[in-house]
């Protein structure tokens, strides 16, 4: 699992390393009101964001599997994941 704050380049490598990988896109202090679990290939977190930055205001948490993800949500931030409306990354 690797986090990606602050560093859009590594996150755009990963995501393109790890297409079939998954991402959560949560607020820069992650919250339990925001934990969107995407596929990594999905559009609404690779396209450019309105300022170009993807790990600014939000920050990505990466991993091949989103099982590591879930947990990451439920121990640390205390929160469940959200699937994704677009990529239906699955329950
Ligand atoms: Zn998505």
């Amino acid at each position: 699992m690797q986090l990606f704050q602050d560093d859009d380049e590594g996150y755009l490598a990963w995501a393109h390393q790890h297409p079939d990988g998954f991402v959560v896109n949560a607020e820069r202090r992650p919250s339990p009101r925001y934990l969107i679990l995407h596929r990594a290939d999905c559009t609404f977190i690779t396209r450019a964001s309105q300022q170009g930055r993807w790990t600014v205001a939000y920050i990505k948490m990466c991993a091949p599997e989103a099982a590591e993800l879930k947990r990451w949500a439920s121990t640390v931030v205390g929160g469940r994941l959200q699937p994704c409306r677009w990529c239906d990354p699955g329950p």
